[in-house]
């Protein structure tokens, strides 16, 4: 299947000439053009000029409406007017300061109020230092090394998980436990020998990792409706298990809600009752901004006092807590109200249901998975359960509807997935799925599906 063959991927020449010269330059001062590797994509990406409420607007005029939303962060869309009121009245006190700041106590307070499994909170920078701090702390808290981590799951840049994300096995094969492969060169030894590989999904799997390492083990780490690896949500007897069989084992049970906080006011963990030990968060929570947290109870959570309080780990990182970052995010938690997310979710009900109606309708092999306001296009009618089934979806097929969504003026992400906006409404839905139908109808009429 050679889809620069396509009409879709002619027009997106034709249409993206200035990002396509800005691509050219950029590459040969920037590695591959563009300091994000998951924003790369062939031809070359279309560069943002501006972004406001629910659309971006590239170098070549083009508007598309952004379903992508910087890989869910921006729950309330671009430039919400009361974040950027609660910005500029900050800008001018300081955007960052050499002493601890007061505004990171209200964003604490919106967090422990309504997520059940967090007494506490540190904020960094990002997603991927969360997790890593959280990781010291399960090793510091149990004095043991190995992390046990899913098949297919995303959890940042740091070393010890960046592991098991792409090459994991197939589809039918039955291993359910295995050492993970790395997903890029650089990676210590130590990150695909301390780590365990675990099938998603699957309770006996969780049972069988737990038996055979659960000695050694410091931390399992879940998200709990995995995103990146194909928008999955997890089984309620799954994240059971896994609360069940960590407990049992004295192992830190780490529950990653970067993405997945937005399911509900009390995370996906409030949505599915579940009670984890830490919880990693990022993303929606600095509303726009950089930023990461590690919340959780109060027992682990005091590792992270000064020494002379009984703390043994560290939380450091020069823009922690930045009074930008904290002001914003307190703002967009605060909008992310019940209500909100309701509405959020509702779209998201419409949004998959219109899109299985319309891959029925040309009757080609994909599917749509996700829950709430998450979900992702799949080439592949394997039912979706784990990552092994997300990832034998066809890439051609995925390539070429992403081009011919952003033809029609809508942004999902590369791989099909997607996260809706509040200021989003039930006419951005017909508009996203009258691009889908298109666009698969032109991909069959050309014998791409
Ligand atoms: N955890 C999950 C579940 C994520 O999806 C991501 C990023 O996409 C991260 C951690 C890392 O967050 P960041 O990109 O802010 O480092």
């Amino acid at each position: 299947m050679d889809v620069s063959k396509s009409t879709e991927w002619r027009q997106y020449l034709e249409q993206n000439s200035n990002s396509r010269r800005h691509a050219e330059k950029v590459g040969k001062i920037v590695p591959s053009g563009s300091s994000r590797s998951l924003l790369r994509h062939p031809p070359f990406p279309f560069f943002v000029n501006h972004a406001a409420g629910i659309s971006s607007v590239d170098l070549d005029g083009n508007e598309r409406l952004d379903f992508h939303n910087n890989y869910t962060t921006l729950i309330h869309g671009h430039g919400h007017p009361e974040i950027m009121a609660a910005v500029k009245e900050q800008l001018p006190k300081g955007t960052s300061y050499s002493a601890p700041v007061v505004q990171e106590a209200r964003l604490v307070d919106l967090l422990t109020n309504r997520i059940g499994g967090v007494d506490q909170v540190v904020f960094n920078n990002s997603g991927s230092e969360a997790v890593m701090v959280a990781l010291r702390i399960a090793r510091a808290v149990t004095g043991k090394q190995l992390i046990g981590k899913f098949e297919g799951g995303y959890h940042g840049s740091s070393d010890f998980v960046m592991v098991g994300g792409h090459e994991i096995p197939d589809v039918d094969d039955p291993v359910k436990v295995s050492k993970p492969k790395p997903d890029m060169a650089g990676l210590p030894d130590a990150a695909t020998d301390q780590v365990v590989l675990i099938k998603y999904n699957d309770v006996e799997a969780v049972k069988e990792a737990v038996a055979q390492y659960g000695d050694d083990m410091a931390a399992m780490i879940v998200e709990p409706i995995m995103f990146a690896g194909g928008v999955v949500p997890a089984t309620p007897e799954f994240l059971q298990a896994i609360r069940d069989e960590t407990a049992r084992k004295g192992i830190i049970f780490i529950c990653d809600e970067v993405v997945t906080l937005r399911q509900a006011v009390g995370g996906a963990q409030g949505y599915y009752g579940i009670d984890p030990d830490l919880t990693t968060m990022a993303k929606t929570i600095g509303g726009g901004f950089p930023v990461g947290a590690v919340g959780g109870k109060r027992e682990f959570m005091k590792c992270l006092n000064d020494a002379s309080d009984g703390g043994t780990v560290a939380n450091l990182g020069t823009f922690s807590a930045n009074p930008m970052s904290v002001t914003a995010g307190a703002v967009a938690m605060e909008l992310l109200d019940e209500a909100a997310i309701a509405h959020i979710n509702q779209l998201g009900d419409k949004a998959r249901a219109g899109l299985q109606s319309i891959i029925q309708t040309h009757d080609v092999a994909a599917q749509v998975s996700g829950t709430g306001s998450l979900f992702q296009i799949h080439w592949t009618d394997t039912p979706i359960t784990d990552a092994r089934a997300s990832m034998s979806g066809n890439p051609d097929q995925v390539l070429l509807n992403f081009i011919g969504m952003c033809n029609r003026g809508v942004q999902l992400s590369m791989r099909g997935n997607a996260a809706l906006s509040t200021p989003m409404t039930e006419a951005t839905i017909d508009t996203m799925l009258n691009a889908f139908d298109e666009t698969v109808a032109s991909m069959c009429a050309e014998g791409y599906c």
